[in-house]
């Protein structure tokens, strides 16, 4: 069964059960009221008869029972009093035989009420009597020796009467609201799963080319649904699943950019050393100098190729996030190895490189692409200086573990500090021609510090070069559980 059709039956259920629970109480109540109401006549009827009766008589006495109370009721002509349409009177002798009754009986007669007994001296019944409904009091009454019973009756046609019609009138309002619910339950279910389903079919519909829901129905009124301009629960839903779709859009968009990136820039190192290959192949063996330079073309530019190729694998496992092994490790001692490296190559362009570190911070991570990350920065610094310094520093803040690649070189233009972590930038096109490089670096290293909860920032040194700082969450751990 659909979510609209339970909805909308468990909603009638509840509320038709509910409605007639308390109209049942209420007719069950009304009743209760009414029948009090008409043993407080027939007792009042009773009182006035049995004291009518012994004030109309002398005391009891032995001599001459024939004076008493009981003597008086016997009498039908003192009953006339009560003779109306709404009281009808009737005494019995002690053993249920009629004595005396009010003419408005007629040929009638109250049966005896069995349940009547000398304990148990007053009782009230509803009989049938001449197609009629009665309220009767039963009344055992005991003088001397003597005994009799009266009964106050009184038509309940009126009481019934009045009580079918409300009742009949309760079923009506019951019947009509319990339709009434039915239809609300149904239109209400319907509101809600309507935009549901308009969702689901949207959801269905969206595609790589299209990866958004259709305007017509965030703001249109296709099936009556403006999803997005809906301020509910659903309205969220439908603006929620619109921002995952950009998202996803701006990833689908990223990886179209770097696929077009990427192919744009292995195109070039290819093109290249096809076209020495061909030279090789026509002049290669009559020309010994083009042979040698082809050659060392097509071996700088493969070996560039292969860069490339290995930076992209980088991102890629970097862009992996989640599936990384991370493990406790020394940022410090990581720094340290990365330069002291790297110390050799500095060597060769007479460039001062420094390692200091204030503190051991403790980080979370994988340590090859945390090698690979510092060791971007600092390659990167010895690439772009040409004379005095390039210094590596680490260092700790009480959440956070840092470190800095800070150079001599030519610095970085404020306006291009956030471009440079593009994939394939290049600052400065004149610049990047001379000094090899993939453009892939520090994309490769703001993955790494993304990847582990951190970020990459470029700056300004403060002797004018260029400054890297990657700052990363820092864990604390005893020193013993480094591995
Ligand atoms: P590549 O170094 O392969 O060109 P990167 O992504 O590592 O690619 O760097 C992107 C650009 O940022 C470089 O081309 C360069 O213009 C600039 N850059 C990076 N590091 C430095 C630095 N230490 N000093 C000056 N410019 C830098």
């Amino acid at each position: 069964m659909s979510l609209k059709w339970r909805i909308a039956l468990g909603y009638s259920v509840l509320l038709i059960v509910a409605m007639t629970a308390m109209s049942g109480l209420i007719v069950w109540r009304f009743q209760q009221i009414l029948y009090d109401q008409a043993e407080t006549s027939v007792n009042a009827t009773m009182k006035a008869i049995v004291q009518f009766a012994q004030q109309s008589t002398t005391p009891f006495s032995l001599e001459d029972p024939s004076v008493g109370t009981l003597q008086f009721l016997f009498n039908s002509a003192n009953l006339a009093t009560w003779n109306s349409a709404n009281s009808f009177v009737q005494v019995d002798s002690g053993d249920g035989y009629p004595l005396a009754k009010t003419a408005n009986l007629g040929g009638a007669t109250i049966p005896t009420n069995p349940k009547l007994s000398a304990g148990h001296d007053v009782a009230y019944r509803e009989i049938v009597l001449g197609g009629r409904p009665f309220l009767v009091e039963d009344r055992y009454l005991l003088e001397g020796t003597n005994s009799a019973v009266i009964h106050v009756a009184e038509p309940l046609d009126t009481l019934k009467r009045t009580f079918g019609r409300a009742r009949q009138a309760i079923a009506v309002v019951l019947a009509a609201t319990a339709a009434a619910v039915v239809i609300f339950s149904i239109l209400f279910a319907s509101e809600v799963t309507t935009p549901i389903n308009a969702l689901a079919r949207e959801m269905r519909e969206i595609g790589s080319d299209r990866l958004s829901l259709a305007a017509s129905t965030l703001d249109g009124k296709v099936g009556g649904n403006r999803l997005r301009r809906r301020d509910d629960e659903i309205g969220r839903l439908a603006k929620s699943f619109n921002d995952l779709l950009a998202r996803l859009a701006e990833a689908f968009a990223r990886e179209r950019q770097f696929i077009s990136d990427a192919s744009h820039e292995l195109k070039t190192p290819l093109t290249s050393i096809n076209a020495n290959a061909q030279m090789l192949l026509r002049w290669g063996d009559q020309n010994t100098t083009i042979r040698r330079e082809s050659l060392e073309t097509i071996v700088r530019e493969s070996s560039d190729l292969a860069g490339m190729v290995n930076g992209m694998l980088t991102l890629a496992k970097a862009d992996r996030g989640d599936e990384i092994p991370k493990e406790p490790l020394s940022l410090a001692q990581i720094a340290s190895e990365v330069a002291h490296n790297a110390m050799p190559r500095a060597a060769e362009k007479r460039i001062d490189l420094t390692f200091e570190h204030g503190g051991t911070p403790i980080v979370y991570g994988d340590a090859a692409l945390m090698r690979q990350m510092i060791g971007n920065l600092v390659d990167n610094a010895i690439k772009f200086t040409e004379r005095g310094r390039v210094d590596v520093r680490v260092g700790e803040a009480p959440e956070q573990a840092w470190v800095e690649v800070a150079d001599t070189g030519p610095g970085i233009a404020e306006g291009e500090r956030g471009q440079i972590f593009e994939r394939f930038y290049r600052e400065d096109k004149a610049r990047s021609r001379i000094v090899p490089g993939t453009g892939l670096g520090l994309a490769i290293v703001r993955s790494i510090a993304r990847v582990h909860g951190g970020e990459a920032t470029a700056g300004k040194a403060p002797g004018g070069g260029a400054l890297f700082r990657v700052v990363l969450p820092r864990i604390k751990l005893p020193l013993t559980e480094l591995s």
